[in-house]
């Protein structure tokens, strides 16, 4: 069966607040606000207070904190509350708990804000300068955004697109692995799309190049943010041309698998890798179980 949870980063409850939140005095009004709330994150995993758990606090406890640069950056409105996060300053604190592990023991719209903290709190680190002139960007309000004063130019955060797909013909699939993966672990196969392509023409180049084989019908199933640092994941299953397998470079192995085989793996010890709700990767495998 497949898991009938929504995939881990979906159905964010947050309200983004698209329209207000370029604007400074509605900002500053929603860290004024009594409850406003600031998850904090360190080194890209979780910050964690004493007793272990996320490190979440008011947003006026924030000032004597170390935070790194833009300080707090807006996340969006869940049932009335404005929520916020912010990067405290490499070292400054102990370091937390691991972001995947924290993410996949969080409840569903926690780990929502999780994601979304991760990828604009990474998007921030990695622009603190123009990418068109070098002068040094400044934060809109929200940190949503950021101005160049120098040239103008506005730079948005970044969300990476991926296509992910499993492929198959007649009543088996194909998985690969890599070599950095644990003994015994198949998935997937992935990879970014490239300027100039549609979703399908992706799958058709990436299937291609990994493994060797031609893509006769790609068919979209379930999209998923993936916090790192911040890609979307583009689930399809696709149908391809049986026949010799050719792993490229990024793979240690790939083979053909029957649903038998796909079972016995993913009834093993390899489950916990792929937790059923938690990667689109096992939701695609579980979706094409389900149809033999
Ligand atoms: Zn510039």
């Amino acid at each position: 069966m497949t898991d009938p949870r929504p995939l881990t980063f979906t159905r964010s409850p947050l309200d983004f607040s698209g329209l207000e939140r370029a604007d400074a005095d509605w900002i500053a009004a929603r860290r004024e606000h009594p409850e406003a709330r600031v998850l904090l994150l360190h080194k890209g995993d979780l910050a964690t207070d004493s007793a272990g758990e996320p490190f979440v606090v008011r947003a006026r406890e924030t000032r004597d904190l170390p935070l790194d640069r833009p300080g707090l950056v807006f996340l969006g409105v869940w049932n009335g509350v404005p929520w916020f996060c912010a990067a405290l300053k490499p070292g400054s604190v102990p370091d937390g708990v691991p972001f995947r592990l924290a993410a996949m023991k969080a409840e569903a719209d926690f780990a929502c804000l999780m994601g979304r903290a991760r990828s604009l709190l990474s998007w921030h680190g990695r622009r603190k300068f123009c990418s068109n002139c070098g002068a040094e960007n400044r934060p809109d309000p929200g940190g949503l955004k950021l101005d160049c004063p120098a040239c103008g130019m506005e730079h948005f955060p970044r969300v990476d697109p991926s296509v992910i797909m499993l492929p198959h013909a007649g009543d088996r699939c194909v998985m690969g692995r890599q070599a950095s993966w644990p003994p015994g672990m198949y998935a997937t196969l992935a990879g970014f799309m490239e300027p100039g392509e549609t979703i399908e023409e992706a799958c058709a180049r990436e299937t291609k190049e990994e493994i060797g084989r031609t893509v006769l019908k790609a068919e979209y199933i379930e999209s998923q943010p993936w916090p790192f640092p911040s890609s979307l994941m583009i689930g399809l299953i696709a149908e391809i041309d049986e026949g010799e397998l050719f792993p490229d470079d990024d793979l240690e192995d790939a083979r053909w698998f029957t649903r038998e085989e796909v079972r016995a793996l993913y009834e093993s010890e390899m489950a916990k890798w792929a937790p059923p709700n938690f990667s689109i990767s096992r939701r695609l495998i579980d979706t094409w179980l389900n149809r033999g």
